[in-house]
């Protein structure tokens, strides 16, 4: 994997730049498509290309589960099994790992994941306020206000505290210094990752760009608490990469994970210390409230060392994309455009809609006068809204090819933006109209 950097913002952080992988280039800032269980949802993958998709990110741990490594080694690998020939990601598993183990216990999607597709939206209220696709997707729309409530109250909460049900104090997933016992999400079945086994999953799917083991905590951890796993993390990434190092054959490359939490001295030790190991590039995890964008990512950013990429793990949310590039990010990786998609909800310049609203049923006109997607070429918003009303499942296919385009699009055109000079200008005026 190459990284260049064509220009840099005045700011000293922003950067339009680009990632050369053995499956094509990736021109940055740039937005991955999530296919969690290797495929995007609901579209083929000559659709994800045509809406302007220029990478994949896939999901480690429900690519473990099913069909399982075995099975992603003998089919060649994430690219010839899902037939996407561009560039792929995949994340540790570490996430999941920590927080789906209660989902199977709940019998529902109680507990969601950022990767993970299937869960509950619980999203959309608390999503236009800031908070980030990790930590609306990490719960239910009902048990969400109750966590916002307790974290403020008690300013102690981790992800590990999500593991617990109401009625069951049983915990699913124990971190030791090894590494993590969990649950599977399919069937309660026990399995344990260490930053090997993360590692060696990954080399078996195949995609250009891995990541590092890491532990997933709640911003409202306590400070103990982000420095005992952000000393774990930066532990397992040395684990990881000395793995990789003895094992890549595929010319696969790994990115460390930077954690700490939403503290300075935290956040700023962690990126020096992953940002001095041998890695290809960097991810930035743990959740982040609005604030978060424009503090930590930017803290962790004049820590980094400047030529390798940053990618910002779960986030999507068009303010914050502008923040995230404004402080330095390269990527990002988000199930919110296709996931809402299913939902009905989709982006238009004036801020996102429902196209089950009752005003859709006889409006022959685009759902966004301004987008060039193939469902806004082809289809006008009564025809949308007949899907959805009818349950048909080209509904979740053209409201889906709808929104990954609109922020897929969305970074390309920040991108321009920054080579023309007109970074802020641009940023300024389309807040300024979506969030009227
Ligand atoms: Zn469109």
């Amino acid at each position: 994997m190459k990284f260049s950097i064509e220009k840099e913002l005045g700011n000293g952080r922003a950067r339009v730049g680009k990632i050369e992988t053995t499956h094509g280039s990736i021109e940055t800032p740039a937005f991955i498509v999530v296919g969690t269980k290797a495929t995007v949802k609901s579209l083929s993958p000559e659709q994800v290309n045509t809406l302007g998709a220029q990478a994949v990110l896939a999901n480690t741990y429900h690519l473990y589960l099913q069909p399982g490594e075995e099975i992603m080694k003998k089919s060649g690998g994430l690219h010839k099994f899902m037939n996407w020939h561009g560039p792929t990601f995949t994340d540790s598993g570490g996430f999941q790992a920590f927080s789906l183990g209660a989902a199977f216990n709940n019998s529902a999607s109680k507990i969601g994941d950022r990767n993970n597709e299937d869960g509950k939206i619980g999203s959309a209220d608390l999503h236009h306020k800031g908070t980030s696709c990790l930590i609306n997707q990490t719960m239910s729309r009902s048990e969400a206000p109750l966590f916002l409530a307790s974290s403020k109250k008690k300013d102690l909460l981790t992800v590990s505290d999500l593991n617990f049900s109401e009625h069951n104090q049983e915990k699913f997933a124990k971190v030791t210094e090894d590494g993590v016992e969990f649950r599977s999400v399919l069937d309660g079945s026990t399995h344990f990752f260490t930053p090997e086994k993360s590692i060696e999953i990954q080399h078996n799917i195949g995609a250009d760009i891995i990541f590092a083991f890491d532990e997933c905590t709640s911003p409202h951890a306590s400070y103990e608490y982000q420095k005992e796993a952000m000393d774990r993390t930066h532990r397992w990434a040395k684990r990881s990469l000395d793995y990789h190092k003895e094992n890549n054959e595929g010319g696969q490359a790994l990115f460390g994970i930077v954690q700490g939490g939403r503290y300075e001295d935290l956040r700023k030790e962690s990126a020096k210390i992953i940002g001095e190991m041998d890695f290809d590039g960097f991810g930035i995890g743990g959740s982040f409230d609005k604030e978060d964008i424009y503090t930590a990512v930017g803290w962790v950013n004049d820590v980094l060392p400047k030529g390798k990429p940053r990618h910002l793990l779960g986030i999507g949310e068009p303010v914050d994309l502008f923040g995230g590039i404004e402080n330095g990010i390269d990527t990002f990786d988000c199930v919110t455009p296709t996931r809402i998609a299913r939902n009905g909800s989709l982006y238009t310049r004036d801020g996102r809609i429902n196209i089950l609203n009752a005003k859709y049923v006889g409006d022959f006109t685009k759902v966004d006068s301004e987008c060039s997607c193939y469902t806004c070429t082809n289809y006008t918003a009564a025809y949308l809204s007949h899907l959805f009303r009818a349950k048909e499942m080209m509904a979740a296919t053209l409201a889906s090819i709808h929104n990954l385009y609109f922020i897929v699009n969305l970074v390309k055109e920040i991108r321009a933006s920054m080579l023309e000079g007109e970074f802020f200008e641009f940023k300024e005026a389309f807040i300024k109209r979506y969030y009227k």
